[in-house]
């Protein structure tokens, strides 16, 4: 990684001295074996959304290099540095780690909404996840319990929780840092190692977190991090040495990686792409679900798995609805996410800038109806305005695929089971959110949504103990809550014959 120019964002805004000084002496971007070194694979040019400036550039991992990785993941699985310490120490190290995150916020902050664009407020809601994910996972590591069997009467039967070995943790730009917790945290408690590569796009708070676990006293080989673009991504996913793969990401990078892990009878698991619907029944609280629709679809520019972006309101309060939504996404303000008070960052790259507007664009041919927004505001950075359509035809592409930007499309309903139809008729099914007053209907409705999560009456509540993940294009496999626990570990039975 070659240092910063001088003309970069952490010299025009407020960042902590701490940040300065990461991004003048940046990790070289990969670690292995608890070693920081170059890798030999392709430059990547990671850069500030915010300007469309280059923030580092980061020799990615070859294959070697990824091979490399594994075998040190492998090597400190295997000599039980980690696995065959007690529990205790695993959680008193856990807790460390988040000590020293807790010690870094503000750079951690810093990083991570100079590397993702998204304003500070959100990201230093990223790092406190983050923290909270650890320290919860840290306390299974002492709780995962296995159970006495009543097997027959002569034998002692009981089970344990193993860990699994290694496991590739493949992550994508949008929140790198809770991401990487959700599989980090629950593999290091069960005793795994891990090797990590986040996304191309955003993997300084990771090589950082990796940096800050080994000071905080973690192992070397424990966690690994390789960086680099999909090649990178690809030959971890279809290494052969793998016990688990937990892989976050689009829909179609998933098909791959499931592809690629087959090559070894691998465990996958698969969070990927949405298309959530937030349904609104006129007997909810107009002023609480418009605020609530809001941050479904602005929060991170709309760059959010779960992000509401289908919203389905009640044919009686549609208008006023929509009139409200739009009087209130007007006071919106857009900018650079380290500048004050800024409520809406911009897109991580040009790509993903040229894919929204050509979504844009294929919604108007649908026939659908921009009431704000629809263009890129003329600023530097890679920015679009929040953008609501209404007449959208059900068919059109705006509602049918994921945008990953802020554009949200609006339809009506007349009934339940209209509103059910409706929000069911996409390939995903992550999350639904659901607003009434009426406590029957929340139940109803509820069940009848194909959705990993529903929430009622509120949007977008992540918590550790709350398990999430998809049904259909959404993926499968649970994260965070008691469920990781049992993806990050594999049963054992043990039979004992007392008295042969
Ligand atoms: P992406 O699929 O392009 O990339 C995700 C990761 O996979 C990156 O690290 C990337 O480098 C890597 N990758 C790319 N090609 C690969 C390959 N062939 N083999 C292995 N790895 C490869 O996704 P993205 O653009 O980084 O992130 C946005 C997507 O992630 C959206 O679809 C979003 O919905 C999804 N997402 C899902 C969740 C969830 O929990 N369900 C959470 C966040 C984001």
């Amino acid at each position: 990684m070659t240092p910063p120019t001088p003309t970069q964002a952490a010299d025009l805004y407020p960042v902590a001295d701490q940040t300065r000084s990461f991004l003048a002496t940046p990790p070289p971007g990969q670690v292995i074996g608890g070693t920081e070194v170059r890798g030999s694979g392709p430059v990547v040019v990671d850069q500030d959304p915010g300007r469309a400036q280059p923030l580092a550039e980061i020799a990615s991992a070859s294959p070697e290099d990824v091979d490399h990785a594994v075998r040190s993941a492998r090597a400190a699985f295997d000599d039980g540095r980690w696995s065959g310490i007690d529990a205790d120490d695993r959680e008193r190290l856990m807790h460390s780690i988040a000590d020293h995150l807790e010690r870094d916020r503000e750079v951690f902050t810093d990083l991570e909404s100079l590397d993702t664009g998204k304003p500070r407020e959100q990201a230093e809601e990223d790092v406190n996840e983050a923290i909270s994910v650890i320290r919860y996972f840290a306390g299974w590591a002492t709780k995962a319990e296995g159970s006495v069997i009543p097997a027959p009467s002569r034998l002692l039967a009981y089970t344990t929780r193993e860990p699994l070995g290694v496991c590739a943790a493949i992550t994508p730009w949008n929140y790198p840092l809770p991401i990487l917790t959700y599989k980090l945290a629950p593999a290091l408690a069960m005793g795994n190692t891990v090797v990590a590569k986040p996304s191309e796009l955003a993997p300084l708070s990771t090589l950082a977190l990796a940096r800050l676990a080994l000071e905080a006293g973690l192992p070397d080989g424990v966690f690994n991090v390789v960086t680099g673009a999909g090649a990178t991504g690809s030959a971890l996913a279809g290494h052969l040495d793998l016990d688990k793969v937990a892989f976050t990401g689009s829909t179609a990078t998933g098909r791959l990686v499931m592809e690629a892990a087959s090559a070894s009878p691998t465990r996958v698991s698969l969070e990927l792409g949405g298309k959530s619907a937030h349904i609104v029944f006129a007997d909810a609280d107009m002023n609480a679900a418009v605020g609530s629709v809001m941050d479904g679809i602005w929060t991170n520019a709309g760059q959010v798995c779960i992000a509401g972006s289908r919203l389905l309101v009640e044919h009686s309060v549609h208008d006023d609805f929509v009139e409200l939504l739009v009087s209130r996404t007007r006071e919106l303000k857009l900018g650079h996410g380290l500048s004050q008070g800024v409520d809406i960052g911009p897109l991580i790259s040009a790509g993903q800038k040229g894919r929204v507007l050509d979504h844009i664009g294929a919604a108007r041919t649908d026939g659908a109806r921009a009431v704000i927004g629809g263009t890129e505001p003329d600023m530097p950075g890679h920015f679009v305005e929040p953008t609501v359509f209404v007449n959208v035809p059900p068919g059109s592409v705006v509602v049918q695929e994921e945008v990953f930007g802020p554009v949200l499309a609006v339809s009506s309903f007349k009934d339940e089971d209209e509103a059910v139809r409706l929000a069911n008729s996409t390939q995903y099914g992550l999350a639904a959110g659901l607003w009434t007053s009426d406590l029957g209907r929340a139940h109803r409705v509820g069940r009848g949504l194909r959705a990993g999560t529903v929430w009622v009456n509120t949007y977008g509540i992540f918590h550790p103990t709350l398990p999430f993940g998809g049904v259909r294009g959404s993926g499968f496999g649970r994260e965070l809550g008691s469920d990781a626990v049992h993806h990050y570990s594999e049963t054992k039975t043990t039979v004992l014959d007392p008295s042969p």
